[in-house]
């Protein structure tokens, strides 16, 4: 499994960081956690097909986490038919949203696979398995821990602060966490890391003013491998 980040920025675009938007290539597939990124455009810089994409995991609505989705949707309705993802959306009413402005341009939309995100396993495809729990950055948002290739990641997407919800139980035994950085001071994620004790930790979507409690972080807990994402950086597991 290589996860490639494509957004590592926040709420808003930093210079060379774009929002939220991480790949996950098992070999041929392709799945995307979050979107917020016109990702059409980084497959065909890469020269992958659209059609390789079969899932795309929202963890909330927020923006900076979906802005990219109409765009996919919107290209894969007219153009690229042959691509048919599932698409996880924490609200389904996004689905009407989507469709309506689509169908302003014009194109005739055709159905795509939108799927309500509920808590528990919400994706099997023999390939990759993907959990979802709740958390309480805003009314529908979710964690994802997704297992291949004997592997398991943990996106905590964004949360309201560790004490609150950070998922502990998608966090066992996991190979890697990625920690949003962008709601509360990174150093709180430290017993819950120190509990989980993953071989590798990323941080993504962080915010400037929080690069010092990230270094704080890692030299406390030295054992663990912690880094920040930038976008373009691949991980394979
Ligand atoms: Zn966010
Ligand atoms: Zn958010």
């Amino acid at each position: 499994m290589t996860l490639t980040f494509l957004g590592a920025s926040h709420g808003i675009p930093e210079p060379h960081r774009r929002c939220s938007c991480t790949m996950v290539t098992i070999g041929e597939r392709i799945y995307f956690v979050d979107m917020g990124v016109m990702a059409i455009c980084d497959l065909t810089d890469r020269g992958l097909p659209v059609e390789a994409v079969k899932g795309i995991f929202i963890t909330h609505m927020h923006g900076d986490h979906t802005n990219g989705l109409i765009h996919f949707a919107d290209l894969i309705s007219w153009y690229y038919t042959a691509s048919d993802p599932e698409i996880f959306l924490p609200l389904l009413e996004g689905k009407e949203i989507i469709d309506s402005w689509i169908a302003l341009s014009c194109h005739a939309t055709r159905d795509l696979r939108y799927k309500q995100v509920a808590e528990g396993s919400v994706f099997d495809d023999g390939f990759l398995k993907v959990t979802a729990v709740r958390t309480q950055h805003t009314k529908s948002s979710f964690s994802y821990r997704l297992e291949a290739e004997g592997k398991a990641v943990l996106f905590t997407g964004d949360l309201r602060r560790p004490d609150a919800d950070f998922p502990k139980g998608l966090a066992k035994d996991a190979d890697l966490i990625i920690c949003e950085g962008a709601h509360f001071p990174a150093t709180e994620y430290k017993p819950f890391l120190e509990e989980a004790s993953p071989e590798r930790v990323i941080v993504n979507h962080y915010a400037p003013w929080n690069i010092p409690h990230i270094m704080e972080l890692s030299k406390a807990l030295p054992d663990l491998h912690i880094t920040m994402a930038t976008d373009g950086m691949e991980v394979n597991l």
